[in-house]
């Protein structure tokens, strides 16, 4: 077991999305390659939006898609640790009390805006008197608290994104305890991270500005800030770089799932893309694990296309063998599935719940689409005696093109028609063993069978 401790902490305000996945997805690749601890953290201070449904979610959603956790912490039993750190930091000077209310807040904010200037709070709750103090709390205002940052360059190696830069004068100081007394993610994280002894904090690019305040956090906690290692996940694009923000809902791994997708073709597409590596599915998340190198994660904003996790899918399951298999055709109910079924078919499915439909029209009662009697009559004429093959179709549908003269879509597509009901489907060589001579020869006929 190596000494790094990894975390991933979503927030159980809603459904893990795809961007939550793969956030979650490197950072787990990561501990496992590297025999590190790996912890689920739920983010759940916020008690309004926090929900009991969505922890739930996070735990099946992860559980789906394979990511184990060595452990769960929880922010909300945590609290007394993140006043006794706002304690220490009002005691060390660094966390001071502030009275604007937001709608004074917002019009300091746009004066600095329209003169051009970035909106960085002035401090000016620092020259408050005590007597100034004095006077608020006796009107009845409770103060929010400030974290002062230091006008020091900060600075990190990002796993991700290489070097990243910022002058802490740049920044505005950060509320770290609300006026209700709750404590701000800023500081909940960070008192996490250094209680848990954290190695490795990899999470959304949304978190750059926060992770440059919380390295002086750390160092104003008395933890060296060079103890954590930062790796920015960029964020998933549309297909055509579009932000995701608005269909973020519909790409929920719980959709995904219900939609029949594979777990590891999504885990596999959801860390190979965006970068040079060919898309190509990794057959188990053991071998993802193998594969995995946190260097080859794209640094560009990676886009996503469902129909390239569609091809993953197919891809994946055109690779897998019976046994592997075996237990998601239960979970699917299609335990039904032979092996043989599986061998024939699987290189004609996108989705497991495909199988189903090819089941049916192989083995169960079908209405044949007839269009020319005639031709399909001397079709049955020449169909030949079994055993069939994969390559019975093609040795049939040459005798009948021979005796007939047709070709192409004339031949084949009113046999397609009578044999399965259907214009499309799998290919029909691998179609007609399973179909038998007896149903075949009866569809051929315009029976039901
Ligand atoms: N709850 C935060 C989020 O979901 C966690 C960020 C972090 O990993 O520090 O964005």
């Amino acid at each position: 077991m190596s000494t790094s401790i990894l975390r991933f902490a979503p927030s159980p305000t809603g459904l893990l999305h795809i961007g939550n996945a793969r956030t979650a997805l490197i950072n787990w690749l990561y501990a496992r390659k590297n025999k590190a601890t790996f912890i689920l953290r739920l983010d759940d201070t916020d008690l309004e939006r926090s929900e009991e449904q969505y922890e739930q979610a996070i735990y099946q959603d992860l559980k789906w898609l394979g990511l184990d956790y060595d452990r769960i912490e929880w922010q909300s039993k945590r609290l007394n640790e993140y006043q006794k750190a706002a304690e220490s930091l009002k005691a060390s000077g660094r966390l001071y009390a502030c009275y604007e209310t937001p709608e004074e807040l917002e019009f300091k904010r746009r004066r600095l805006l329209s003169q051009g200037r970035p909106p960085i709070y002035d401090r000016a709750a620092l020259n408050l008197t005590s007597e100034d103090h004095a006077r608020f709390l006796n009107e009845g205002r409770k103060p929010h608290w400030r974290f002062k940052l230091m006008p020091q360059v900060i600075s990190w190696e990002d796993l991700i994104r290489g070097k990243i830069h910022f002058e802490g004068e740049h920044l505005s100081d950060p509320i770290l305890i609300r006026e209700d007394n709750s404590p701000v993610y800023t500081l909940s994280s960070v008192v996490d991270d250094i209680d848990f002894g954290i190695t490795h904090i990899i999470r959304g690019e949304d978190h750059i500005t926060n992770t440059a305040i919380q390295l002086q956090l750390f160092a104003a906690l008395g933890t060296d800030p060079k103890s954590f290692t930062f790796g920015h996940v960029q964020y998933l694009l549309g297909e055509q770089g579009e932000s995701l923000s608005k269909r973020i809902g519909s790409l929920s791994l719980r959709q995904l799932r219900e939609e029949g997708y594979e777990a590891c073709a999504l885990a596999s597409y959801l860390v190979k893309l965006g970068t040079s590596e060919d898309i190509s599915p990794s057959l188990s998340l053991d071998n993802l694990i193998q594969e995995f190198d946190i260097s080859h994660v794209s640094r560009a904003a990676p886009r996503f296309n469902k129909n390239m996790l569609d091809r993953m899918n197919s891809r994946l399951l055109h690779h897998q063998s019976f046994k592997h298999v075996q237990a998601r055709l239960s979970e699917k109910n299609l335990s039904f599935i032979t092996e043989e079924f599986w061998n024939t078919c699987h290189g004609n499915i996108n989705k497991l719940s495909d199988l189903k439909h090819i089941w049916n029209v192989c083995t169960q009662e079908i209405t044949p689409k007839i269009e020319d009697t005639k031709y399909l009559e001397q079709a049955s004429n020449t169909l030949p005696l079994e055993p069939w093959t994969s390559e019975t179709w093609l040795k049939w549908t040459q005798d009948l093109k021979e005796k007939t003269g047709r070709k192409g879509r004339e031949l084949f597509m009113p046999l397609r028609q009578a044999l399965t009901g259907e214009d499309h489907g799998p290919e029909m060589k691998e179609l007609l063993p399973l179909i038998g001579r007896e149903k075949a020869l009866k569809r051929l006929q315009g029976k039901v069978a």
